[in-house]
């Protein structure tokens, strides 16, 4: 029977459930054990298989520890006791003690003798000395560094977009890229220097006296590495420093302090290392009231959200044919926050879904009262990628422009935010069912990182808005570049019978120039910047711009 047991099926999937848990079973009688994969290797066990295991794992356990463990294993083996349950350590791969949590029971046979001795040990990451995928020290061990005496730096470190390099690339290379991006760090910093990796892709290097400037030598270095690393594509990190003791002389107050720097570095854009000040803790706490405003604000009914609209022209005509609505928000405390600012915080939180949703209703409403009023007018609303992931963002769509009885025709969805190419067939399902009801796709902000010739290739469009940079430089510096760029993607579209929106007129001198390369629609402070509702509706009754 026993010899079933371990041959278990059961076993097999259990033994791969999680690689921080490892799996035992032994026949009590004959002392014959079976181990997990992971424990064989992990523990440098000598096969899946054992006889006299009792001793062989012994040999693996802290001398310290080795009293509590025989006692409780010794009443289970006795018949004292059915249960096995106790915490000690045992020696890796690497030599190194790393905590478990260790809990097994006893099966009896049919005449109740104790016959099969099963467990789990749980390997307990946050208390061990080193992290078991790169081999650093852990934050376990940061916390009981001594920052009272001394002086130094800490520098931290994150990986620039490491979710989307492990959603594009799966989970096996995002921990590829971290293995070798600690070795890196290992073999670049200082000998005295200490090296720990926190959660995620937060790595800390700590330099006992070190300055300022070496730490800034030594991000360069990184970077310099990671854009040309072997067996990895080429990624790059940002990075915040603070001082001790000025900066903080306890762990938590350093941590916090580098996480508020590394978040500021990082929205920089990539590659920045930012050194921690007064002003970064002030952005910080601003940034934290406003995301509190927020969602108080989202839980109240949206009271303090509203809907701009800004007009778009026909280029010909000059008549104002459609408008974009762009999001505000504004209450007696928080009085100038910026869209970009706070839709990226919405974006990260995912509180998108909810204000996106809100949104669309409200830019329906709208689009129903100018299609009663004005003949309609075309309405377009912003939508971030992660509103779109939700899957029944086309389902509402649908429903609410029934509720509010608007022609799909005057309906246009601009997209702006990056995917990856598994998402771009997910993406092309949902924008070909809105296109076949009538309703428009707009690719926003052509030209940037996010949008560009890859999306464009795998989602059909009927409309592309090309982005400000483009169009502001044609005079800003007067640039063959923009020019030549702004005329290729214009032809391009007539053959794709794709239409164009110039985004960022602001010159009657860019308008001139922007209607010769034959762009169809255009927008921008020339004519007006986003106003409240009522402001585009004079507009649209004096005919403002014909
Ligand atoms: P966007 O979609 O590219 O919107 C155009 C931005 O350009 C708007 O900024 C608009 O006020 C500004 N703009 C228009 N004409 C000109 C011009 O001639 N010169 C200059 N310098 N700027 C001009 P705004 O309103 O600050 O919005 C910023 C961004 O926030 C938007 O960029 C969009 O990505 C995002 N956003 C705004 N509302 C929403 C929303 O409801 N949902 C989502 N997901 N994103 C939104
Ligand atoms: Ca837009
Ligand atoms: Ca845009």
């Amino acid at each position: 029977m026993s010899k079933n047991i371990l041959q278990n099926e059961l076993f097999e999937a259990f033994a791969n459930a999680s690689d921080n848990i490892y799996i035992y079973v032994c026949d009590m009688k004959s002392s014959l054990s079976r181990w997990s994969k992971n424990t064989v290797d992990y523990f440098n066990l000598e096969a899946e298989y054992m006889t006299d295991t009792a001793n062989k794992w012994m040999a693996k356990i802290h001398p310290d520890d080795r009293s509590l463990y025989v006692k409780d294993i010794s009443a289970v083996f006795s018949g004292q006791s059915n249960r096995h349950s106790c915490q000690y350590r045992a020696k890796n791969k690497y030599g190194d003690y790393v905590w478990l949590e260790c809990k097994g029971s006893v099966i009896p046979d049919e005449n109740g003798q104790p016959s099969v001795f099963a467990g789990l040990m749980t390997r307990l990451d946050n208390q061990n000395k080193y992290d078991p995928l790169t081999h650093l020290l852990t934050n376990y061990e940061l916390q009981n560094y001594d920052f009272s005496s001394g002086n130094g730096i800490l520098m931290l470190l994150g990986i620039d977009s490491f979710r989307k390099i492990n959603n594009t690339n799966g989970y096996i290379y995002g921990n590829k890229v971290l293995s070798i991006f600690a070795e890196c760090l290992g073999e670049l910093a200082d000998k005295q220097d200490k090296i720990y990796r926190l959660q995620g892709d937060e790595f800390i290097v700590l330099s006992p006296n070190g300055t300022n400037d070496k730490m800034r030598e030594l991000f360069q270095k990184v970077n310099d590495r990671c854009a040309n690393m072997r067996g990895v594509k080429s990624f790059s990190v940002s990075a915040g420093i603070v001082s001790y003791p000025q900066d903080g002389s306890d762990c938590n107050t350093l941590l916090s302090n580098l996480e508020h720097s590394l978040e500021f570095a990082k929205e920089q854009n990539r590659n920045r290392i930012i050194e921690f000040s007064e002003k970064i803790s002030q952005r910080h706490n601003r940034i934290s009231n406003l995301h509190e405003a927020l969602t108080k604000s989202i839980h109240n009914n949206f009271k303090g959200f509203e809907l701009y609209f800004q007009p778009i022209l026909d280029a010909k005509t000059k008549q104002i044919v459609e408008c974009e609505s762009l999001l505000r928000f504004k209450t007696p405390e928080i009085q100038d926050a910026s869209p970009f600012e706070f839709i990226k915080l919405l974006e990260n939180s995912g509180e998108i879904r909810e204000v996106g949703a809100w949104v669309m209703e409200e830019a329906l409403r709208h689009a129903a009262r100018w299609q009663k009023e004005y003949g309609g007018i075309k309405v377009s609303f912003n939508v971030s990628y992660v509103q779109l992931l939700d899957g029944d963002f086309v389902d509402k769509l649908i429903e609410k422009t029934n509720e509010y009885q608007v022609n799909p025709n005057l309906i246009m969805v601009e997209l702006t935010e990056s995917c990856n190419a598994e998402d771009t067939d997910m993406l092309s399902h949902h924008f070909d069912r809105l296109r076949t009801l009538g309703y428009k796709i707009a690719m926003d902000d052509f030209g940037t990182e996010y949008a560009s010739f890859g999306l464009l290739h795998d989602v059909n469009m009927d409309v592309l808005k090309i982005d400000q940079k483009f169009v502001r430089g044609l005079v800003q510096n007067r640039n063959m570049t923009d020019m030549a760029i702004i005329e290729s993607v214009v032809d391009m579209c007539r053959r794709l019978s794709i239409q164009t929106i110039a985004e960022g007129v602001e010159t009657v001198e860019i308008q001139d120039m922007i209607e010769k390369i034959g762009v169809s629609y255009l927008q921008g402070y020339l004519y007006s910047k986003p106003v409240p509702a009522a402001e585009f509706e004079t507009m649209v009754r004096q005919k403002a711009f014909e």
